[in-house]
């Protein structure tokens, strides 16, 4: 079996298995790191949009805050109104929308100090703080020209030292100059410079995230490309797969089904298992044929000379019940054989027989059918026989007597006496009886020769 293994050659389904479930696995592998990191690369594209609303968020706060100032600062230098001041410097000092907004963002996004966009607020902030000295100077001057308590008044207007030239002004002029330092020219481009800072902080947000959202979105769009063709790969694997079951496992089955039905040898196709088992199956198949053949063999040879026995010629009696063509029984005894098994012993006896067999099988056609039927009794069945047949089976008898009788084996001398019928169609109920008549009329005539059976004969 081992041998044979050797000699098989095929796809071996186990190693196929394996190979797929390996084949598979890497595919998987890849497949959940490409998702992982599209995960990763769609988390950078969620944060870039954030980061670019927080950063809009910023600047507009510092805008707002800065605006709101202004506003505040105006609102007094034309009004007076000490609640302006308070409102001014609530935000200023307390609520600190602009500090605070940009100290947030900061933290979240981790900033660095030269950070394009924190350097571009930073500056809006310090060009706010300028403006802030124009403006308290300007709400200081208001105060003054109204006549308010300084020791009264928010601490940064206390620190806020007037020159002595607008200390010694009219209160007229002292508020219009106050008017004039928040509403003119170099408060308005110092202001510009705030918002411009403020739109280019704005436009470099929007330039890092664009360019973060492109790379985000190639490396997207390749990883989505490579999840195809992993997909791709694992569908045509399963193709493969569904084709490796199909043609080396199903097919190869239902092809051994039908061979077994049909009592034959397996077809050796598939994989290398099934090449293996059909192999094996089909050395079985043979030696049980073989195996098969040689009993039917021994069961229908004498045991003794190698002839047909008596159920082999009971058996071709039978098909040939029916045969349309003619038939002829010759029914061989030997002479006395007794006298030979008691002068000459047993041995010698079966010596004999043998030698009757061996003579009867090579004087007569491989058509007819020479059997022992008998301790010393023989039967050739001769098929298709007619006349002509018949003169040759006087003439047959005659040389084997003639040869037993001369006996050159150092046997002792022998002889047969033969009854033969013949039957024009088939072998027929009574020619057995027919033939054996002939013999009997043989032996009563006194032995060693052939008679054929007559009507009328008893
Ligand atoms: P006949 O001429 O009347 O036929 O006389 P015969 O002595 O031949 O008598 P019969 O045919 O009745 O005797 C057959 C003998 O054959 C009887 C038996 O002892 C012997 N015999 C039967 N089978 C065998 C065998 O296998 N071997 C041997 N050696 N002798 C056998
Ligand atoms: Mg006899």
């Amino acid at each position: 079996m081992n041998e044979q293994s050797t000699h098989v050659k095929g796809v071996k389904i186990q190693t196929t298995s394996y190979l797929m479930i390996l084949i598979a696995c890497i595919i998987y592998g890849f497949v959940l790191y490409e998702t992982f990191h599209t995960s990763q690369k769609y988390q950078a594209l969620t944060a870039a949009t954030d980061s670019y609303i927080r950063s809009q968020d910023a600047a507009s706060a510092v805008s707002q805050a800065s605006s709101f100032l202004t506003e505040q600062a105006r609102l007094y230098v034309i009004t007076a109104n000490p609640d302006y001041t308070e409102a001014y410097f609530k935000e200023a000092n307390e609520t600190r929308s602009r500090e605070i907004s940009l100290e947030t963002l900061h933290e979240v996004e981790h900033h660095q100090e030269d950070d394009e966009v924190h350097i571009y607020l930073q500056t809006a902030l310090q060009y706010s703080y300028k403006l802030m000295e124009r403006e308290l100077y300007a709400m200081k001057l208001v105060a003054v020209a109204n006549g308010y308590d300084i020791s009264q008044l928010a601490q940064e207007l206390q620190d806020c030292a007037l020159s002595e030239e607008d200390l010694a002004a009219s209160p007229e002029a002292q508020k219009e100059k106050a008017k004039n330092l928040v509403f003119d020219t170099a408060y308005q481009d110092e202001k510009a410079l705030i918002e411009s800072n403020l739109s280019y902080s704005t436009s470099s947000i929007l330039g890092h995230t664009r360019s973060i959202q492109e790379a985000s979105t190639e490396a997207l769009r390749l990883q989505l490309g490579r999840l195809r063709i992993y997909i791709s790969i694992l569908f045509l694997m399963n193709i493969v797969i569904f084709l490796i079951i199909s043609l080396l496992i199903i097919k190869p089955l239902q092809i051994y089904v039908k061979c077994i039905n049909d009592n034959r040898a397996l077809e050796v196709i598939g994989s290398y298992e099934f090449k293996y088992l059909a192999l094996t199956y089909n050395n079985i198949y043979e030696l049980n044929a073989a195996n098969e053949v040689m009993l039917r063999k021994k069961a229908e040879r004498d045991a003794l000379t190698g002839i047909l026995n008596r159920g082999a010629f009971d058996q071709i009696k039978a098909s040939l019940k029916a045969s349309p063509v003619p038939v002829a029984l010759m029914l061989i005894d030997v002479d006395k054989f007794k006298e030979v098994n008691d002068g000459y012993g047993h041995e010698m006896g079966d010596k004999v027989l043998k030698q009757v067999a061996n003579l009867l099988s090579s004087r007569f056609r491989t058509s007819d059918f020479v059997a022992r039927i008998g301790g010393d009794e023989f039967a050739v069945i001769l098929p298709e026989a007619n006349e002509e047949t018949l003169s040759a089976v006087a003439d047959k008898v005659k040389d084997l007597n003639q040869l037993l009788l001369h006996n050159e084996q150092d046997m002792p001398p022998v002889s047969l006496s033969v009854g033969v019928a013949l039957s024009h169609q088939g072998f027929d109920e009574t020619l057995y009886k027919k033939a054996d008549l002939a013999l009997y009329q043989v032996k009563e005539a006194g032995r060693c020769g052939c008679s054929f059976y007559q009507d009328g004969m008893e």
